[in-house]
């Protein structure tokens, strides 16, 4: 049996030989196109090592063992099987075949051997990846679970990271979901990858984002390796090709003022490229034509339009990745019509009916069940356990910022809020319809026409959205709906406080207990699922920003203090600074998060108003993090907006609005104040105007720009900021596709308005 394949052995039917992902590679390089060399560890190798280890039957046992109502049993099982998995003994002949398969991949290329020994080291970069056989399984263990490791090197570390594929077999998920279908086995196989050490890079979009009727090729290439695209840290070169003869229409030059490169010991690190070269153009014509053949050529072969991105070393192109690019359709038909008993603000779309359970205090919890709809007065991120359960979400108080609302439109639970009086009006166990596009509450269960749109994505060529220039990122709370990442190019705000809540632990709570270790660990655990799901787009990760008020219930909450005005009081950066060893805590998990190779990790802070918070900030993070990492603020204050000249030149490589905190702060408008909902503007004059002022003063700096309030999922907001010049927008998963559309009609109108201007002055003189 062969425990080692080459995809020139393998074709497209052989999922239960290798896996669906290492399949679909064989058929891609088989179709000529030139993807990094690899060979794959078969499904029978995993097998052969379950058998020799006598695992299986003890693998069952576990699993015979889990208890499906409860989540922790589930996570208690899969811990253990992956750890039986990473301390068996891999077999001789497999690790034989592997190792044989590693070192020929080493010597493939004479000059190679000479580089790496030059470097002094002996062996080659590899990617490994894990390739389950059943669509399923990948379903399953969505985007963040499939196992990747980047940069491995030798040849124990190359056999540990199979084993550690193999283990991801067994993630919670994937244990869950084999369980609800019924499925018996599963089989992995493994793809290892030589890593592409590109001296430039780009991305390519097959048809150009400002004219998809043209149905040019655009390319953008920097030096180095494509990371500097993905972070937005550089202008990148911008060349247009003709897909029918070839002939390249536009050379736009970009200003590659900093590269990254992989030092020897597999880092990456960020240098400035020698004036010579920051303007000079990055491809030459003939890798743009070559580059734009293979593009023509991939889309050709999965029928639609791609996204794909390619590394060039040594003078050779390499097809890195290419994805579709898909839509989600928003959903049209009718509302339901009946009695109306309530009526609210929409806080996150979506139509059902259930039970009626009216919690008044958080001790209530416990009586939602499964397919509820939880009513209580004024959400707060501790309901969350409760909120995965319900099947809608009602609240006497709050506006559609508040916490609770943010997480209902992640978790994509239909939620109405400010209602004013639910929790008295509603009646325990009454059977309502919350109809949360509306906002209103109807008796009884009401036949609902309009049609859902579904929780993951679809891809249909018809609702085909061409790619934007203004990069769409997705603000995340929870390792949850992963699948996103396929979708969007990073996410611009992590907001980690409400990660925390499961561990049912207050943060500050962990400091006082001297448990700091552990809040690192949490930390570390959930941001890094989201990092790796997203690898290497950037994830702009927001130190801890809870209110006072907002997790009194979990233990150590009560000792935090009371504050009259907790929406302007201690929280942000300002409380990090008065308890670094808070601060210090969540710098050590994004340390660690680097160490682990997750470079697209970023820090945001919250709530700054004086460049000195942000000095002393750094100060504190220079002792922890590598200079590498990237540092942010959010702009939330009039303070921060108006001397935002003064972040720039003390040193921030992004900046990013929290409108619902900018607008609160702004007009004096408490955003939790039902009553005050009407003049929630975030669109108010003196807001934009503040916005626009930003965006300019930071594009003379350099420094990014992007947003991440509410308004953000606003197409009407959005289209505005992309006229004022935002590099990128960062929306509710929910409004990822709206505001991919949005995006793409101001860029195009933008277009348009310029090419008529130059008209009509050609025109006149
Ligand atoms: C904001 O204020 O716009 C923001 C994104 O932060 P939060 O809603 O978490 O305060
Ligand atoms: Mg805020």
């Amino acid at each position: 049996m062969r425990y080692v394949l080459y995809p020139e052995n393998v074709g497209k039917n052989d999922v239960q030989i290798v896996g669906g992902k290492a399949a679909n590679l064989a058929e891609l390089i088989k179709s000529g196109f030139p993807v990094p060399e690899c060979f794959f560890v078969t499904v029978e190798a995993f097998r052969k090592f379950l058998a020799e280890n006598e695992l299986e039957p003890r693998i069952r046992k576990v699993l015979s063992e889990i208890d499906f109502s409860d989540q922790e049993s589930i996570m208690r099982a899969s811990s253990e099987i992956k750890r039986m998995i990473l301390e068996a003994e891999m077999p001789g002949s497999v690790k034989d075949e592997i190792l044989k398969a590693y070192s020929s991949m080493m010597y493939a290329d004479g000059s190679e051997e000479i580089e790496f020994i030059k470097a002094g080291r002996d062996f080659p970069f590899v990617a490994v990846r894990s390739s389950a056989t059943t669509e399923d399984v990948e379903k399953a263990s969505s985007a963040g679970q499939q196992e990747t490791y980047l940069n491995v090197r030798g040849g124990e570390n190359v056999c540990y990271s199979v084993q550690k594929c193999w283990a991801s077999l067994f993630t919670p998920r994937a244990i869950y979901y084999r369980h609800k279908h019924g499925q018996k086995d599963a089989g992995i196989g493994v793809i290892v990858q030589r890593m592409v050490n590109s001296e430039k890079s780009g991305v390519m979009f097959t048809v150009d984002p400002a004219n998809p009727k043209n149905r040019n090729i655009v390319i953008e290439a920097v030096f180095g390796l494509g990371e500097t695209i993905v972070q937005g840290e550089v202008t990148p070169d911008r060349y247009v090709v003709d897909r029918n003869t070839g002939e390249i229409l536009e050379k736009k030059l970009g200003r590659k003022i900093v590269e990254r490169v992989r030092d020897p010991t597999g880092k990456t690190v960020k240098r400035e490229v020698e004036p010579e070269r920051v303007e000079a153009q990055v491809l030459s014509d003939e890798e743009i034509v070559k580059t734009a053949a293979y593009g023509k050529k991939i889309e050709e072969h999965y029928g639609r339009p791609q996204d794909i991105e390619f590394g060039i070393e040594k003078g050779r192109i390499y097809i890195l990745q290419t994805r579709a690019v898909t839509v989600l359709d928003s959903p049209e038909g009718d509302e339901p019509e009946g009695e109306v008993i309530l009526t609210g603000s929409p806080a996150s779309p979506g139509i059902a009916s259930g039970r009626v359970k009216i919690v008044l205090h958080p001790g209530e919890l416990g009586k939602v069940e499964k397919g509820d709809v939880l009513v209580t007065k004024m959400t707060s991120p501790d309901f969350v356990v409760a909120m995965e359960k319900s099947a809608a979400i009602i609240t006497d108080r709050g506006g559609v910022t508040s916490h609770a609302a943010i997480v209902s439109r992640e978790l994509g639970i239909p939620c109405v809020v400010g209602t004013g009086n639910a929790t008295s009006v509603l009646k325990d166990g009454e059977i309502v319809t919350v109809d949360a596009y509306t906002g209103r509450i109807l008796r009884g269960e009401v036949s609902v026409k309009r049609e859902e749109a579904p929780a993951s994505p679809v891809s249909s060529p018809a609702s085909w959205v061409p790619p934007t220039v203004t990069r769409v990122k997705v603000n995340l709370a929870f390792p949850e709906r992963l699948e996103i990442a396929e979708r969007t190019d990073g996410v611009g705000l992590l907001r980690i406080e409400h990660m925390l809540t499961k561990s049912g632990k207050h943060p500050a709570e962990y400091i006082r207990q001297g448990r700091k270790d552990e809040l690192v660990s949490v930390l570390f655990d959930n941001i890094s699922r989201i990092a790796r799901a997203f690898y290497p787009k950037p994830v702009w990760v927001r130190t801890l920003d809870a209110r006072t008020d907002e997790y009194r219930h979990l233990e150590g909450g009560e000792k935090e203090p009371k504050e009259d005005n907790p929406m302007l009081g201690w929280h942000g950066i300002r409380r990090d600074l008065d308890e670094p060893e808070l601060l210090r805590a969540q710098f050590e998990a994004v340390r660690k998060l680097h160490e682990a190779g997750l470079t697209n990790v970023a820090v945001m802070l919250p709530f700054v108003v004086d460049p000195e918070e942000l000095r002393k900030a750094k100060e504190l993070a220079s002792g922890i993090l590598p200079e590498t990492v990237r540092f942010g603020i959010m702009v939330e204050t009039p303070a921060a907006a108006l001397i935002v000249e003064d972040f720039c030149k003390e040193g921030v490589d992004f900046v990013s609005f929290g409108t619902n905190d900018l607008t609160q702060t702004v007009l004096a408008v408490d955003r939790n104040n039902e009553r005050l909902s009407k003049m929630f503007r975030t669109d108010h004059p003196a807001v934009l105007k503040l916005v626009r002022r930003v965006i300019r003063i930071c594009k003379k700096y350099g420094v990014e720009t992007s947003i991440c309030g509410e308004a953000g999922s606003d197409p009407g907001f959005v289209e505005k900021l992309v006229e004022f010049g935002i590099d990128s927008v960062s929306s509710n998963v929910d409004a990822v596709d709206r505001v991919r559309s949005a995006i793409a009609r101001a860029e195009m109108r933008l277009v348009l308005e310029k090419i008529r201007k130059e008209r009509s002055d050609g025109r006149e003189r």
